[in-house]
């Protein structure tokens, strides 16, 4: 019988992660298999404790579960504890494991597609959520010391920088003074979904100040290149876009569940593809 790997989330029927992760268990000749399962808040408890007596490989954690679970698990990795989400469960006879694995993926997805090292940095954050504390713990960790959040709201940036003291500090800017330092970022990273399916003539910035010495990354896949990006390739900045944070958050997961490497490049290809469909039929 197939192991049972599950994703819950509210909504789920948008998730390409069942796609992605089947390709690999397929090309790795694997006998699992991926399902989605709409989980309202209600029901998350039940259905962690589903993982247990189904014995499922594990699951996947999305919006809007990933704080929420935390209480129902039986260990929390400290690095998930201290972002204070989790997005990957793995099951080992019924005793569940809870990691993170955003900003990992994240990172490698910079690392790896534009060819650079993170260091010295200067990087600017756009957004201070969910995404974001994944992000920016996983910056702080690598020691980078310039890094500025810039939010709608200065208190949930202000509560971050806080929650973070331990591992770095980190600058947060007012609207008023944001405009001031873009030009001075070596990297801005966006974290808000401004700028997504269907909302494609917002960007977070004014991408004026873009120029081509910077790199400009949008977590956002759907559309692949968002305004901001757009506008950030005008000015010959290098862009760098979220497929490649799906694709390897899902990677690292995939290896906690099995063991094994994820067969990246096609799970790439394949999401890629998937995006570029849908984009078809909505535009
Ligand atoms: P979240 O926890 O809700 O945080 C959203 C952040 O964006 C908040 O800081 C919020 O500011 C800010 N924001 C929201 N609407 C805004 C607006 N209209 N103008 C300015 N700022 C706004 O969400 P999340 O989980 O971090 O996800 C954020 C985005 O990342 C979504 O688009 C999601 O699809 C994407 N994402 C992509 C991946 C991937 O694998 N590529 C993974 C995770 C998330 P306030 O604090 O002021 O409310």
């Amino acid at each position: 019988m197939k192991k049972t790997v599950a994703i819950y989330g509210n909504p789920i029927q948008q998730s390409l992660s069942p796609d992605m992760h089947n390709l690999a268990f397929k090309l790795l000749d694997l006998n699992y298999h991926y399902s989605a399962y709409d989980i309202i808040p209600e029901n998350l408890e039940a259905g962690i404790n589903a993982i247990r007596v189904l014995d499922f490989a594990g699951a996947n954690i999305t919006i809007p579960h990933k704080e929420k679970v935390i209480k129902f698990l039986d260990y929390v990795d400290p690095r998930a504890s201290a972002i204070g989400a989790v997005n990957t469960i793995v099951n080992k006879n019924g005793y569940l494991s809870g990691y993170n694995t955003d900003g990992d993926g994240y990172l490698h997805s910079l690392e790896e597609e534009l060819n650079i090292k993170l260091s010295k940095q200067k990087i600017m954050v756009i957004g201070a959520g969910g995404a974001a504390r994944a992000i920016i713990y996983c910056l702080l960790e690598k020691k980078l010391e310039d890094v500025y959040i810039f939010n709608r709201s200065i208190a949930k940036a202000e509560n971050l920088a806080s929650d973070f003291a331990n591992y770095g500090h980190l600058n947060i800017l007012e609207v008023s003074k944001a405009v001031d330092k873009i030009a001075g970022m070596d990297i801005i990273i966006n974290t808000s979904p401004v700028g997504m399916f269907p909302d494609l003539d917002q960007s977070p910035i004014d991408c004026e100040l873009i120029h081509s010495k910077q790199i400009v990354s949008d977590i956002i896949y759907n559309p692949l290149k968002t305004k901001l990006l757009i506008q950030a390739e005008k000015k010959s900045a290098k862009i760098h876009n979220g497929v490649g944070m799906l694709v390897h958050q899902g990677a690292l997961a995939f290896k906690l569940w099995t063991g094994l490497d994820a067969p990246i490049t096609e799970m790439y290809e394949l999401v890629k593809g998937k995006l570029l469909e849908q984009n078809k039929r909505k535009y």
